[in-house]
This record gives C-alpha cells, structure tokens and sequence, in this order.
C-alpha cells in the first residue's frame, strides 16, 4: 500500500457504507486504519483505510470481545470470512486503528442524514466511495440541498 494519505484526505466518509463485522447499514463509528505494521505488509491482504462499525459491534471492539465480533459477522446471511478469517480481521483493524473511533456526526458531511432520514439517497452513495473528496463532499451536500429544494417544491416528496 502506499502511504496513508492526510486525515482530511479521509473525511468525510460517504453514509453509504456498512458495519465490517455485522454489515449492518446503520453504522455508527468510524475507524481510520493509518497504521501499517510489517506483518500486515506481508499478508496479501489488508482493509482499505477505513472501517466502519455499527453501536453493537464497537462495543465488543472497545470492549475487547473479538469472540462476539467474529460471531457477529458469522450470523450475517452470507459472511465474507469465514471463522478464522474473521478472527484476523480483528487482529488487522486493532493492529491498523490509528486513532479513537470517529464518531459517525463528526464524519460525514453535516446535513447528510437529515435528509437521508426524509428519503434522500446523497450523490455519494451511489458512487461506492468510501471517503469523499472536500471538493466532492461540497458537491453532495449542494446536490441533496438543491434534489430536497426542487423535489420540495413540486410536491414530489412523499410524506
Ligand atoms: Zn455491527
């Protein structure tokens, strides 16, 4: 991997993501992943410079139960790790974690999930972007304003 890139580089996120363990939608927490230790180096794998976490799955975090995060992501309908894959993941994000848990209002853009909640879908979700750019976050927020604005208007918004 290359070097991490600057904090502001990695915030905000994008609402659109999901808990690592659970695959919860309704993420809470996030985690900036700016530790590269060598034996991740040497894995062949390794998490993109983010994760999210949802409430339940960052109190296991913090509380040290790595035994109920992995079984977290094993009850899911169709985990992406199996049991000791799940195991590593734990090793990987608490070994990359490079700062406190961010919590989800100081990471995303502000005003986003306002209007998530009245049935918005911001830009940024459908890109499959993980963090946004500040240029790109100016212009999702100024897009969801301008869709709720018109949407408003015309009396598009189903109440
Ligand atoms: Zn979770």
């Amino acid at each position: 991997m290359s070097p991490a890139p600057a904090r502001e580089d990695l915030l905000p996120v994008s609402t659109g993501n999901h808990c690592l363990f659970c695959g919860s939608r309704d993420w809470t927490w996030v985690y900036l992943l700016g530790n590269e230790p060598d034996w991740i180096k040497q894995l062949g794998w390794t998490f993109g410079w983010h994760v999210f976490m949802c409430d339940a799955c960052h109190d296991y975090y913090e509380g040290g139960d790595d035994a109920s995060l992995v079984r977290a992501h094993l009850n899911q309908p169709e985990p992406e790790a199996d049991e000791s894959e799940a195991v590593q993941w734990v090793r990987v994000v608490r070994a990359r974690q490079s700062e406190p848990a961010i919590p989800r209002a100081e990471a995303i853009v502000p005003g986003v999930d306002d209007l998530v909640r009245e049935g918005f879908t911001p830009i940024e979700n459908l890109t499959g972007a993980h963090e946004l750019v500040p240029l790109q976050a100016t212009f999702a927020l100024l897009m969801v304003w301008a869709l709720a604005t018109i949407s408003r208007s015309f009396g598009w918004l189903a109440a």
